[in-house]
């Protein structure tokens, strides 16, 4: 058992009855590091997220978090806080109600104002989740998981929607927690962003692994390629399987 890794991957293989969505994923990723997960649409990012999160379990292969399998992690053990690409809220409940209750369900109501402030929602505090921007209900999604108490964030297509000024701010959230311990894995498009932020990056297309490391250790099995954009151009290529 393994604790200075945060995740690895051995083995797993994913399937939607008969198509395979991940073959045969084989990876690392050490603790208190950020992590970048690159692939083009349908590739298997998302898929990869729910198999570490639990939400799929019916995948072959091993799965651990902290050297603990992630099927024995329970919700209590405060492992996970989840940006789902797919935002959920509560309609009935304004911005200020959320974050209210989030916290005080995970103990957490000294990191609200912080956030309310960093994220610039002081004015939205009174809206509901359909009264705000696209902008601001990611942001609020994104203060909704910060919230949690958790060790290893997991971010599916964060930006989505953030103005510049909020790609920046987010951005340096994330140097901000791993430099406090945390892990976070960010799936995105947006390579410009984080090509000086992660410290990995995981590259899948149509569900292999096709590179996985520094980016200097990518590129050096990669010769046409000089830096992540060139390797997206170079995945895309692939697109999703037919
Ligand atoms: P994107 O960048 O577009 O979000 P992705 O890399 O996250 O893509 P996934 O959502 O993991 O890709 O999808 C991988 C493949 O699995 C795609 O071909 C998709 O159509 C298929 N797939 C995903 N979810 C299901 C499902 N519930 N049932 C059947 N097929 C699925």
């Amino acid at each position: 058992m393994d604790k200075t890794r945060a995740v690895s991957f051995k083995k797993v293989n994913k399937y939607y009855n008969e198509f395979h969505a991940l073959k045969n994923i084989s990876f690392d990723i050490p603790k208190n590091s950020i992590v970048g997960l690159i692939g083009a649409n349908g590739s298997g990012k998302t898929t990869m997220i729910k198999c570490l999160l639990n939400y799929y379990d019916d995948y072959s292969g091993e799965i651990t978090v902290f050297g603990e399998k992630n099927k024995s992690i329970a919700q209590e053990d405060n492992i996970f806080a989840y940006i789902p690409d797919t935002p959920v809220y509560y309609e009935e409940l304004t911005v200020n109600e959320h974050l209210d209750f989030i916290s005080r369900m995970y103990k957490t109501e000294g990191k609200v104002e912080k956030l309310k402030k960093d994220f610039q929602l002081e004015s939205h505090l009174n809206k509901f989740p359909h009264e705000l921007s696209k902008g601001n209900r990611q942001k609020l999604l994104i203060c909704c998981a910060l919230l949690r108490d958790y060790k290893l964030l997991i971010a599916d297509e964060p930006f989505s929607g953030l103005d510049p000024r909020q790609l920046n701010n987010l951005r340096e959230r994330f140097l901000e927690l791993k430099n406090k311990g945390k892990t976070i894995i960010l799936s995105t498009h947006l390579l410009a962003l984080i090509e000086n932020l992660c410290d990995y990056y995981i590259m899948i297309d149509k569900g292999n692994l096709i590179g996985v490391g520094t980016v200097q250790e990518i590129l050096a099995k990669t010769p046409d390629c000089k830096n992540l954009e060139d390797l997206y151009l170079h995945l895309s290529e692939g697109g999703e399987e037919d």
